[in-house]
């Protein structure tokens, strides 16, 4: 297996640094500016799991809600094995700035489990999940904060997680987004992160003046936001030519057959027999030919030890804070366009939403118009972002925060927050 190079930021670090610039430019007042610096409210629940060989293990469930001033907190449930309370924090409030920049009527919240799904059976997985809803259901509630698919869970964990509620309180489809098809999810919701990072791109390519088709894309991370990611881009005309996993990379300068790649990787098929690829590292991968560089895999991958290997001209974040500050800045300097995650990867709580307006009203779409409200609601972030970084002459990073940030502290002062 192949690690990644450590970063020069936590993944905290590097939220807090871009919500600390925003805040300054936007001349954010003091008390708006301390209240939006902490969470509203952190728990770390205890769920006890027997395992399989009769042995008792406690794992622990953390979920955040950052702020919930535009509406319901919304956020993902990771299982990872390196999660931890200030991870979790982190995302949490780069889900607040993310939904506000979409318009979405929602707040900003991350879940968190400390677990290496492959060390645990279904069985193992399936108690873990129900303990976690047990454990955190106080604080959630389709009116109050609504958990969906990040790394390491999808539709099964989502299909236990809403049976748990609903035992609990009855049938709740909409206390978390992400859920199958069967079961009151949406069409479109499994490949919409990806899809919506491919609509980034375009949109950034077009601004930048670079054509999409013939382009060679590298892709870090090939799970739910890699795998769509490379298959939507491929069908924009783009040449895929790396893709990695947690185990590595592989690397055709012609370009990768994508198709079988996602083929595969649905399949858990691991290896890569019979293709015509070179293996390299999840490292050389970010450094490799390409004009559109994807991470997504984990934070805190391209940082100030690598960021000037990185050939791409352009960074479409798929992945959550993949970039520090340090290697943001010098991929700034260098001139590379970083589309930052809260823009880029937000398809998936668009997509949500979605999910979620058809639970609340006992209705199912019908793809199509999944796809129009996507295209629709990226394309608008996208033109909102540019349009600010343009006529603040700042970068995409700085331009998505200021506009989430400022949404957010306006709704917070009609709320009047500071009448407790
Ligand atoms: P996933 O679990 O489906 O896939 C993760 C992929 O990353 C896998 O291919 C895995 O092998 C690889 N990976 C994990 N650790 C790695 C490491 N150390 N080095 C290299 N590769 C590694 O997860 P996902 O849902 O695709 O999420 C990926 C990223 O996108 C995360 O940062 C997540 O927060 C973000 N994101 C996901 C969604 C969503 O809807 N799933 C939405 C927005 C953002």
């Amino acid at each position: 297996m192949t690690t990644i190079a450590s970063p020069d930021a936590t993944e905290l670090q590097t939220v807090t640094h871009s919500y600390e610039a925003a805040a300054g430019a936007i001349g954010l007042a003091d008390d708006l500016r301390t209240v939006l610096a902490q969470p509203y409210r952190e728990i770390a629940a205890q769920v006890p799991v027997r395992m399989d060989g009769g042995g008792l293990r406690v794992f622990t469930a953390y979920r955040v809600q950052h702020n919930g001033a535009l509406g319901p907190f919304k956020g993902g449930l990771r299982y990872h094995p390196q999660v931890d309370l200030d991870e979790v924090r982190a995302l949490a409030a780069a889900m607040t700035w993310k939904t506000a920049l979409t318009g979405l009527p929602f707040g900003g919240g991350k879940g968190g489990m400390t677990l290496d799904c492959k060390e645990l059976s279904e069985g193992e997985r399936q108690r873990a999940t129900r303990g976690a809803m047990r454990g955190l259901e106080k604080v959630l509630g389709p009116m109050r904060d609504i958990m969906a698919p990040d790394m390491g869970t999808g539709p099964q964990e989502m299909a236990w997680l809403m049976d748990e509620y609903s035992r609990l309180v009855g049938h709740t489809p909409a206390i978390v987004t992400g859920k199958p098809l069967d079961l009151g999810g949406t069409c479109g919701r499994v490949e919409a992160t990806g899809e919506g990072v491919a609509i980034a791109a375009r949109e950034a390519a077009r601004e930048a003046g670079l054509e999409l088709p013939g382009a060679r894309v590298a892709v870090q991370g090939f799970g739910n936001v890699g795998s769509h990611a490379a298959d939507a881009l491929h069908r924009l005309g783009c040449v895929v030519v790396g893709v990695s996993d947690i185990e590595g990379a592989v690397y055709n300068p012609g370009g990768l057959d994508v198709g079988e790649l996602v083929r595969r990787a649905r399949a858990g098929i691991a290896g890569h027999d019979g293709l015509d690829v070179e293996r390299i590292t999840n490292e050389e991968l970010l450094g490799v030919e390409c004009e559109v560089l994807v991470p997504a895999a984990v934070g805190g991958v391209i940082h100030a030890g690598n960021a000037d290997a990185v050939r791409a001209r352009m960074v479409v974040e798929g992945a959550n804070n993949p970039t520090t500050p340090g290697g943001d800045a010098i991929l700034n300097e260098r001139g590379v366009t970083v589309v930052p995650d809260i823009l880029a990867n937000a398809g998936g709580v668009i997509v949500s939403y979605l999910e979620w307006i058809q639970n609340t009203q006992n209705v199912q779409w019908k793809l199509a118009q999944v796809q129009q409200e996507l295209e629709q609601r990226m394309t608008d972030a996208f033109g909102v972002t540019h349009a600010r970084s343009l006529h603040e002459r700042c970068t995409l990073r700085e331009a998505a925060h200021r506009v989430g940030l400022e949404r957010v502290a306006a709704a917070l002062r009609l709320r009047g927050f500071d009448i407790y």
